[in-house]
């Protein structure tokens, strides 16, 4: 049996980032920068308030907390306008959240500080402002979230929402990332029925794709939906050959277990340079992975998961994901992972294997992550597997007892 981390080092090989490329910034979500951003605009672009209120002089309010001081209101600047005279002593200029400073002012009192005292009879209008501001209170100086130049974020910087807002704030258009990746997606099998007919001994319903398809797609991938494939060579060798000319990867399940002789093992075999592996984790231990070449030299990366539904899901996650971040460029390819506390014992015997046991888990009192088995862990017991939060890893040997520290790989973040 091959351990784990040397089937995922075998794999990682083989799977390199794909080459950069420049695209909108509307598009690149979620993808990783292939280099860094640079800022060629300042943010804010000019001094501004942070509040509503009122912008003075603060030599004028200098002692309004103890004794408020009437001033003159001599116009009003919006968000979006900008001033139009300097304000002088004794002066102040009525200002919304985030419109220019007017020359003169050098800070400002908020709205909640001041009272309104109307228009006098020669259209004169004042307010009373009733609080003291340092020089510079309630203002944001020009470019003190970013100045030209400032090197913003680093290659290897996956897009977030609030990275896309701050690109969109210094005005870059584009971005230099890694592409995301198109993956097709197939299941196989002589058993697998995906077009709601009822069901006749013998067949079962096809969900290994719906899940693949789900998990690709979470995972940052475009997916193309290559369906059942039955067992034609030849149609299942154009399938494949079409696929890897216009597909980064390629994701199947079902075929690949030592006992298996099917359409995919010949034809994988006989097309890609496929290495069928039996791996010494539980579940998931069948898997294969190869490369097939297209004409141009291009290679694309073949994923053979297990059929076994939670032998899928753990292959594709513990296989399959980190090698697919890698060619989008992610620096983490794993999950994360926690130490956790084993609320129960995690009994098992000596098989060569680590075992990957499905669990619930959540913090407590403590502030450690406590965890405990789903109750069903049979390889085609999905149902109990799809509310699990994370996996355990229990190592070769006879398990572990409640209260000892697990190793604990999380299932969503
Ligand atoms: P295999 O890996 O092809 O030997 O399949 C192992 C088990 O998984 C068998 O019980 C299959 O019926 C089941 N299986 C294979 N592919 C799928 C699929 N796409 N959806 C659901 N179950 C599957
Ligand atoms: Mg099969």
């Amino acid at each position: 049996m091959t351990p784990l981390e040397d089937a995922q080092e075998f794999v990682l090989r083989s799977c390199p980032p794909k080459a950069p490329d420049v695209v909108d910034r509307g598009a690149a979500g979620g993808l990783v920068l292939a280099e860094p951003v640079v800022s060629g605009e300042i943010v804010p672009p000019f001094d501004n308030t942070a509040v509503d209120g009122y912008a003075v002089r603060s030599e004028d309010v200098a002692s309004a907390a103890d004794q408020p001081v009437d001033l003159i209101v001599i116009g009003e600047i919006a968000a979006g306008a900008a001033p139009d005279r300097p304000v002088g002593p004794g002066e102040v200029v009525r200002i919304m959240t985030g419109a220019p400073m007017p020359e003169g002012a050098d800070a400002v009192v908020m709205v909640e500080d001041s009272e309104r005292l109307g228009i006098d009879d020669d259209g004169i209008e004042r307010v009373r402002l009733s609080a003291t501001v340092p020089r510079g209170g309630a203002v944001r100086g020009a470019g003190d979230d970013v100045k030209i130049g400032d090197e913003l974020f680093p290659a290897g910087t996956q897009i977030t929402p609030a990275i896309e807002a701050v690109l969109a704030s210094v005005n870059a258009q584009t971005v230099t990332v890694f592409p995301r990746l198109r993956v097709a997606v197939l299941s196989t099998g002589d058993e697998l029925i995906d077009d709601g007919s009822p069901l006749e001994l013998g067949q079962i319903r096809e969900s290994n794709r719906t899940m693949l398809a789900a998990l690709l797609a979470e995972s940052g991938c475009d997916v193309v939906d290559l369906g059942v494939v039955r067992d034609d060579e030849a149609e299942l060798e154009r399938v494949l050959r079409d696929a890897a000319l216009t597909c980064d990867a390629i994701v199947s399940s079902g075929g690949v277990s030592m006992g298996d002789y099917d359409v995919v093992k010949a034809v994988l075999g006989r097309i890609a340079d496929m290495t069928w592996m039996q791996m010494a984790i539980k579940p998931a231990k069948p898997f294969a992975f190869g490369t097939l070449t297209r004409p141009d030299n291009t290679v694309v990366p073949i994923f053979g998961l297990p059929g076994n539904p939670v032998s899928s899901l753990v292959s594709y996650e513990l296989m399959a994901r980190p090698a697919l971040r890698r060619m989008m460029g992610h620096t983490r390819l794993t999950r994360m992972s926690v130490v956790g506390v084993a609320d129960t014992d995690f009994g098992r015997s000596p098989d060569g294997k680590v075992h990957f046991t499905r669990v619930n888990g959540e913090f407590g009192d403590d502030g450690r992550f406590h965890v405990r088995p789903v109750g069903a862990q049979g390889s085609h017991q999905l149902a109990a597997t799809a509310l699990a939060d994370a996996m355990a890893i229990i190592p070769d040997g006879t398990g572990l007892q409640a209260g000892s520290d697990v190793a604990v790989l999380l299932l969503h973040g």
